[in-house]
This record gives structure tokens, C-alpha cells and sequence, in this order.
């Protein structure tokens, strides 16, 4: 049996249909997983990963992206990583090639040229345009593009996947928008950003990620699910955990999915709906998930 989930309804929906893809042709979950991410990453129209991303306040974009494979933990990742694109296969590389977890910003991307990649400048008409907007009317683009409940275009793509017993975890994005170059989330971080132990199954976050990170979000719920919880209720204890002893992960949307063993899912959120994508076979849908009550 295979399960595969995907955050965000733009974002997520270019993710998935590529993973479905990849699995239908064969592809090993990991695969799969980074594939569909990586098209995510490679869409210019998707304003919060990858090529034409939102950029930090200097205006470059910085990615981070982690993958994480739960038959025997192994992870790679990179973080604040410029003017490559995709993330996720520079993070798949540092697990294949190195025996490092992470690396970071200027040397990750000299390791990713050394793997063959390309640099390329990842700012389009679009994101100058819309990061001269943010230069003049901060306060009004931070509105519409940060988190916006009124705009959610959606955000970093957390994919989770089960074949047969396995788990892979995988994330990528841009972080959030204007942030401090150099400022890195929960997304790239193991445990905070996705967590997969095939004993016990996968979890991932997305939103504000000082704070998912500060809580360990996504490790918290994989260990509720160890402790017997099921993925919906992990994430209900994971966020109200979150919520209670760190009152600021309220100033801005956070969500933690998780994934079990029998393919069960569950999702839980602070500030706005949650979409996340689902598919088990036929067509992928998408599921909304309400913010836990205060
Ligand atoms: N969690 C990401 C970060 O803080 C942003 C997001 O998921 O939208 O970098």
C-alpha cells in the first residue's frame, strides 16, 4: 500500500501529481518524493519555493530542503543555499555523498557544483517585481504575500510517503519572505521539519518555523505516534503542546501532518485552514484541515 502527502494547494498540487507520476513509472519512494519536490521547485509560478521564490530582505532567494529516509535514518540537507536550484537533490546528495546531515549556505553551494549542478540566478520578473513592492509598501506586501490569510498562495511543500512499510520525509522552500539573509526554519531541520522512523512513521511541518522548530514539531508527533497516539491525534497534542508553552506560534500559521504505519493521516493548525494533498490511488485530494480551538 502507498500513501503519498502534499502541504499547500498550489504548490502541493505540482508536487504530487509529479510523485504520482514517478511512482507509476516505477520509481523507489525516495525518488518519488524528491521528484515531486523538485518540480514544485522548479515552477516559476510558485511564490514560496524554489525558482522565482520570494527572496530575503536583500533581495536573493536562500532555500532550504531536508530529506529523510526512515528505514535507517539516514538525512541530507541543505540550508540558506543560493542560486541553485533544486534544494532537495542538493539535500538527497549530501546524504548520498557525504557523511554529513547538513550543509549550509556558500559551501553547500560549492559542494552542489562539485555534484554537477548549475548555478542559475533564481529571480524572475515577477519576484523583483514583487520584492520592489515589499521595498516600497512593506507593510502591505508583508500582508498580502507572508502568511496572508486573505492571499494564501500557499507555502513550503512538506511531502510524507509510505510504500509498503517505508517512510521517506522530504521538504523544500524558500523560507519566509524578506526574511534576514543568512535566517534559516524549521524546514531543513530533522525533527523540526520532517521526521520518518519506519518503525512508527513520518511527520512534517510548515508556517512559522521559529517556532515549529523551537517546539520539534515534527519529531514530537512521530514520538506521539510511538507512544500509540494516531497521526490525528499526535498533531492535536503536538500543537497544543506548541500553542500553550509558546504563545507566538499564534502570531502566524503553523501545521504539523504526520502519517502512520496503516496509511492513516492527520494534520492539526493554529491560524487558517490547512490543505493537504492525499493520495492513495486514482485521483489525489485535497483535505482541509481547521485550526485547533484555543
Ligand atoms: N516553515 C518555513 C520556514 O519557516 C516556511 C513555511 O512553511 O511557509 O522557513
Amino acid at each position: 500500500m502507498t500513501t503519498l502527502l502534499s502541504t499547500w494547494e498550489a504548490p502541493g498540487e505540482v508536487a504530487i501529481r509529479e510523485a504520482i507520476a514517478r511512482y507509476k513509472a516505477g520509481h523507489d519512494l525516495m525518488t518519488v518524493i524528491e521528484e515531486g519536490l523538485s518540480a514544485a521547485e522548479l515552477d516559476p509560478s510558485l511564490v514560496a519555493i524554489g525558482l522565482g521564490s520570494l527572496p530575503n530582505s536583500d533581495g536573493e532567494v536562500e532555500l532550504d530542503a531536508a530529506i529523510m529516509d526512515g528505514r535507517d535514518l539516514r538525512a541530507g540537507a541543505v540550508c540558506a543555499v543560493r542560486g541553485i536550484c533544486p534544494a532537495i537533490k542538493i539535500a538527497r546528495k549530501v546524504m548520498q555523498k557525504t557523511k554529513h546531515v547538513m550543509l549550509a549556505g556558500e559551501q553547500a553551494r560549492r559542494f552542489a557544483i562539485e555534484q554537477g549542478f548549475q548555478p542559475q540566478n533564481l529571480m524572475t520578473a515577477e519576484n523583483i517585481r514583487r520584492y520592489n513592492e515589499w521595498r516600497s509598501r512593506p507593510e502591505e506586501a508583508e500582508k498580502r504575500y507572508v502568511h496572508a490569510v486573505e492571499e494564501h498562495h500557499g507555502d513550503t511543500v512538506t511531502m510524507l510517503g509510505l510504500q509498503d512499510g517505508h517512510f521517506v520525509a522530504g521538504s523544500a522552500t524558500s523560507g519566509l519572505a524578506w526574511k534576514k539573509p543568512g535566517r534559516v526554519g524549521d524546514s531543513p531541520i530533522i525533527g523540526a521539519g520532517i521526521y520518518a522512523d519506519d518503525e512508527v512513521g513520518a511527520a512534517g511541518a510548515t508556517g512559522y518555523g521559529e517556532e515549529l522548530w523551537k517546539g520539534m514539531a515534527s519529531f514530537r508527533a512521530v514520538e506521539g505516534m510511538r507512544r500509540g497516539l494516531t497521526p490525528q491525534e499526535a498533531c492535536e497534542e503536538t500543537m497544543r503542546q506548541i500553542v500553550r508553552r509558546q504563545p507566538a506560534s499564534l502570531d502566524m500559521m503553523c501545521v504539523v501532518l504526520a502519517l502512520g504505519k496503516d496509511g492513516s493521516f492527520g494534520a492539526a493548525c493554529t491560524n487558517d485552514v490547512f490543505p493537504l494533498w492525499v493520495w492513495r490511488d486514482g485521483e489525489p485530494t485535497l483535505h482541509r484541515f481547521e485550526p485547533i480551538a484555543r
